[in-house]
């Protein structure tokens, strides 16, 4: 696979080491080409481009990170690894993909279950 930087951003493909002029195999221009095996790209072809839920920007960064929530009035500390989320950059919003949020809800209803114990 040959593609260019732009398209690389785009695809969230690897800026590789090893670049080469040619033709872009994604968006058929000439630039200057990262060189990688199409077998390490994690998609082929182009996905469906990523926008803010809020404000219906597409200048969006893909976050995975540990998500802490503060659960109640006692604000119980709940932490939620390999969150993932997408964040904003235009308005600062934050939106949690689905999977994400369904193990955040298990995760809080286990801790609300065991303050009714308690
Ligand atoms: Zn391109
Ligand atoms: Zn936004």
């Amino acid at each position: 696979m040959h593609y260019c930087n732009e398209c690389a951003k785009e695809n969230g493909w690897p800026i590789t080491l090893f670049k080469s002029q040619g033709l872009c195999e994604e968006c058929k221009k000439a630039a200057v080409c990262n060189e990688m095996p199409s077998s390490k790209l994690p998609k082929k072809g182009k996905p469906e481009t990523i926008r803010c839920q809020i404000c219906g920007s597409n200048d969006v960064e893909h976050v995975v990170q540990t998500e802490v929530f503060h659960y109640g009035p006692k604000r119980i500390k709940v932490e939620v690894p390999d969150y993932e989320s997408i964040k904003c950059k235009n308005c600062g919003e934050s939106v949690g993909f689905p999977e994400s949020v369904k193990r955040a809800e298990v995760l809080l209803k286990e801790v609300r279950a065991n303050e009714k114990t308690d």
